[in-house]
């Protein structure tokens, strides 16, 4: 389906991104993988999907924090594979705190990696993508883009700002050949809510079982992850024929956390 298509999955060395760089691989898409981690694992990664899909697939560790080496990440991409079909924005970073004892330098970091970045990859795929007439966008928001919880300031800001900015994008290339969504997951199993059992199973006292399953309880109707696969199938949707009139739109992935 998406033989000779690039795509950018950002933040894809682990968790949903890799989930979702392994589905468009598979789907026939060449992937850039970008993240951080060690570079005996990443080239492990990059080297298994390459291999197992028959794509290529090429690494590019630049910093999501800084707008400057997004924009040279999309420009790298071009430059290489003279064309750019799929961005998928979804390196994010969370840190909990109440409000006022919320570091500003937290702040900043998380505003940055999981909204600025999106505006820079964005602001420097669109004119490609236009000259093709045909692109993808798709933002990897949150729950947390639709609804709020305590101790998030700084997450539920930066995910709200990014299902507002998708709706902008999305009316902005409407009729272009060009679609902009943001895909909401609820929890999903990766190292970023990991930190949050651990830190439930300190707090309460409590065993990590029972952590788990009071994170899914408070929030989550299904009781069960979604899982980074099923992101992965959310996103390779939206690639697809049948999604070319789904644009500027939120879809949750998020086991019924937003229905009540
Ligand atoms: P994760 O920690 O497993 O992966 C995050 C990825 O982002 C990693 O590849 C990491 O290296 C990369 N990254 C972090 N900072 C970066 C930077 N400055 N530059 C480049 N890459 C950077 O987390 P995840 O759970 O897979 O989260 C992926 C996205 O999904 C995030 O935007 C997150 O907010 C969102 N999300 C996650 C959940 C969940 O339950 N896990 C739920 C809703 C939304």
């Amino acid at each position: 389906m998406l033989k000779g298509k690039v795509a950018i999955v950002t933040g894809s060395t682990s968790g949903i991104g890799l989930g979702i760089a392994e589905e468009l691989a598979k789907a026939g898409a060449d992937v850039v993988l970008n993240g951080f981690g060690d570079a005996g694992e990443i080239e492990k990664i990059r080297s298994g999907i390459e291999r197992k899909h028959d794509v290529h697939v090429i690494y590019d560790g630049a910093d999501m924090s800084k707008g400057g080496a997004v924009r040279a990440l999309i420009d790298a991409t071009i430059g290489k594979f003279g064309r750019l079909d799929i961005l998928v924005n979804n390196a994010g970073i969370q840190f909990t705190a109440p409000v006022e004892e919320f570091p500003p330098a937290k702040w900043h970091a998380i505003l940055d990696i999981n909204l600025s970045a999106a505006f820079h990859g964005i602001a420097a795929a669109v004119p490609q993508m236009k000259k093709q007439r045909w692109g993808r966008i798709v933002n990897i928001a949150s729950a947390h883009g639709l609804v709020a919880s305590t101790h998030k300031a700084a997450y539920v800001a930066a995910k709200h700002g990014l299902v507002g900015l998708t709706k902008v994008v999305g009316l902005e290339t409407a009729g272009s050949g060009v679609t902009c969504n943001a895909v909401c997951p609820g929890w999903v199993r990766t190292p970023l809510v990991e930190k949050q059992i651990n830190d439930i199973a300190a707090e309460k006292r409590i065993s990590q079982k029972e952590a788990t399953n009071q994170l899914l309880a408070e929030k989550q109707p299904s009781l069960e992850f979604a899982s980074p696969e099923q992101l992965g199938g959310t996103v390779s949707f939206l690639c697809s024929a049948a999604a070319d009139q789904i644009t500027g739109t939120a879809i949750s992935v998020d086991g019924g956390w937003t229905a009540r």
